[in-house]
């Protein structure tokens, strides 16, 4: 039997050999970071380190790290938290963040993409001039589905002449380009370990040293009172040695965006009529976005399956039905187009091999649709 090849990092990635290290060693220790005794403090030493480590790793101060269950619940806590008037979301964030939005209980307004996925400025400025004041614009750094990466420093431009909080999703932009969050000028960045090679169920909110941020788990008051239950030690020591090796990787995504060129340049050679979503704009290296006009997501997902090969389709399944990518959509694909997409997604594990297997794949599916 074949091996298996996973090509779907975008919904998670494989956790670092170094990662489990950490993470078993954490949970071999006992400790509350929160007591007093030398157990404590030692399991408080582990969450400090790794605090500084994310630090580094976005160039923050650490005192304005917080640890959170993931990144769901770091795009909550900033949304519904920050105390916005008006909330003006991309139309491509992730589904977090609109859902946060509805849950805030102020007016929500949508910025439209253009075609290749970029927010239109000139349609921020507009909603902007419009919103009750203080307004948070939201914006994700690199979207999940086709790896677009946004003019984040364009948007706090326009943003701050109306003295809006700026908030990004950075959840795909990490160890996918350099994250710094000081140049950057947001205010908040949601963060999340398991797309970087980290622990599932552990994220971070960073923000500014002066901005508001109301807690949306209370209780004994742990992260400065600005996420309270007891840390998840281990799953945080893990988060930290995941971003230092992230850190060292970025100088791999040549190689990876290699690989990804060579992966479109092989479908595009066999067929004309494929559609590579968001090719001219500036795109993290991993993520490839590939319509095969006329064959569902769905449907390729499942002959990939069967040949051993993890990728994700467009569309995502909720309630038994099928929903059309809000991503694609936006960007202006007809329904019938943005089912029939795919999302591949490489990594640091990801092999030339790997790449061919998955074409030669393709072109099977490919080859089959088109003979009947
Ligand atoms: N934001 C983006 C862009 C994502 O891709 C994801 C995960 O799919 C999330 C947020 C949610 O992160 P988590 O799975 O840590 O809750």
């Amino acid at each position: 039997m074949k091996s298996a090849i996973y090509l779907d990092y975008n919904a998670t990635s494989p956790i670092r050999d170094e990662v489990i290290e950490a993470v078993t060693a954490a949970m071999q220790a006992v400790g509350n970071p929160s007591s007093v005794h030398s157990a404590g403090r030692d399991a408080r030493a582990r969450v400090e380190e790794a605090r500084a480590q994310l630090a580094a790793f976005v160039n923050a101060r650490p005192r304005d790290v917080v640890f959170t269950s993931g990144g769901t619940e770091a795009s909550n806590t900033v949304i519904r938290g920050c105390g916005a008037k008006t909330i003006l979301l991309s139309a491509i964030e992730h589904e977090c963040g609109f859902a946060a939005a509805k849950e805030a209980g102020v007016p929500v307004e949508v910025i439209p993409v253009d075609a290749n996925g970029s927010v239109r400025l000139d349609a921020l400025e507009t909603l902007l001039t419009k919103a009750e004041k203080p307004a948070l614009v939201s914006i994700m750094y690199a979207n999940n589905e086709m790896g677009i990466l946004q003019d984040l420093k364009a948007v706090v431009k326009v943003a701050k002449a109306h003295d809006a909080l700026v908030h990004t999703d950075a959840v795909q932009a990490a160890g996918r380009v350099p994250l710094d969050f000081k140049e950057l000028g947001v205010d908040y960045m949601t963060l999340s370990a398991h797309k970087i090679g980290g622990p599932q169920g552990v994220g971070a909110v960073v923000l500014g040293p002066t901005v508001p941020l109301k807690a949306l788990v209370s209780g004994g008051g742990q992260e400065l009172s600005r996420r309270s239950g007891t840390e998840n030690v281990a799953g945080i020591t893990g988060y930290g040695v995941a971003a230092m090796e992230a850190m060292v990787a970025l100088g791999d995504m040549n190689h990876i965006a290699a690989l990804r060129d060579k992966l479109e340049a092989d479908i595009r050679a066999h067929a004309n009529d494929v559609i590579i979503v968001g090719s001219k704009g500036d795109r993290v290296a991993n993520t490839s976005c590939l319509i095969m006009p006329g064959v569902k997501g769905e449907t390729q997902v499942m002959h990939f399956d069967l040949n051993r090969i993890c990728i994700s389709s467009g569309s995502a399944c909720s309630s038994g039905k099928v929903k059309v990518s809000h991503v694609l959509t936006a960007m202006g694909f007809a329904p019938e187009e943005a089912e029939c997409s795919i999302r591949v997604s490489l990594g640091y594990r990801t092999t030339e091999e790997d790449i061919d297997r998955f074409v030669d794949a393709w072109k099977s599916i490919y080859n089959r649709t088109r003979a009947r």
